[in-house]
């Protein structure tokens, strides 16, 4: 039988974590060769003491550099194969200075990059890519941009696979954003009995992103129920940005209930398939 491979474009060390930590996983168990492409070193992360970019002290090539060993430490929970760093710098969010920087990724011609990205594909020949949609799932410039360079680089094929787009259901969204509430009301009363007074978060100008995606939508639904423990020890290998990281306020068992589903939004469809509960569907 044919090899099954499978792909994913990401943008920082730790994406392929969250989006698709389970499904890797899942993967990899079942024998289908795994491959990641994380386009940027994550220069614009955290610090390990906490220090966020654009503040004094925070050095973005030390970060890159912790950031390249947990990455290094999540591709080998996750079972994945093969690891490809395109090793752009990290753009940072819209608006920053970053974003100007001529070797980050946003300034970076999107047909230099997607030919790079093509000669991967053509050597892997990976029949099911993920990468994010449109607005990168949450108006990142580095997501956008793996947007943009995945579909150029797919005009470049002399074959199509199957590309879907990580997605969240409204209806998930809404329930993770109950929990995310709750999570906060708990971390501001935790930190009151401790008499430490939060000042009001000023109101954002930024229009709200809608992160979900309308159910109807959803074209792969993903039991990844074996693999939460592998994809939440894949969020913890990454734990110089984990410090806020909703999911890993919850506990093992909360998160095993919560995070034992990923989904997907297919995007081409050369096998001509329905909803899916495999993301290989007409290839096996
Ligand atoms: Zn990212």
């Amino acid at each position: 039988m044919e090899q099954l491979t499978f792909l994913a474009v990401h943008a920082h060390p730790d994406d392929e974590a969250s989006s698709t930590g389970g499904l890797y996983r899942v993967l990899a168990d079942q024998g289908v060769r795994t491959v990641l492409v994380t386009c940027t070193n994550g220069e614009c992360g955290d610090a390990l003491d906490g220090a966020k970019p654009n503040s004094d002290h925070h050095d973005g090539d030390e970060v890159a550099k912790v950031r390249a060993k947990e990455l290094d430490h999540a591709v080998e929970i996750l079972g994945i194969d093969r690891l490809i760093r395109l090793g752009y710098r990290d753009s940072g969010m819209m608006g920053w200075p970053q974003n100007e920087d001529p070797d980050c990724f946003w300034a970076t011609p999107v047909d230099v990059a997607a030919a790079r990205l093509a000669s991967i594909l053509e050597e892997e020949r990976p029949q099911v890519i993920v990468t994010y949609n449109e607005i990168g799932f949450y108006g990142h410039p580095d997501h956008i941009q793996a947007n943009r360079v995945t579909l150029a680089a797919l005009e470049m094929l002399e074959y199509e696979p199957t590309l879907y787009y990580n997605a969240i259901p409204n209806s998930v969204m809404g329930q993770w954003r109950e929990r995310f509430e709750q999570q906060e009301r708990e971390q501001k009363a935790a930190n009151a009995a401790k008499g430490i007074v939060e000042p009001e978060q000023a109101a954002s100008d930024e229009p709200e992103i809608d992160l979900g995606t309308p159910d109807e939508l959803i074209s792969a639904i993903i039991d990844v129920s074996s693999a939460t423990d592998a994809k939440y020890d894949a969020l913890a290998a990454h734990a110089s940005q984990m410090a806020e990281s909703f999911f890993l306020k919850m506990d093992r068992a909360q998160f095993k209930e919560v995070m034992g589903t990923e989904w997907f939004r297919r995007v081409t469809n050369p096998n001509d398939v329905g909803v899916v509960t495999d993301i290989f569907a007409g290839y096996r």
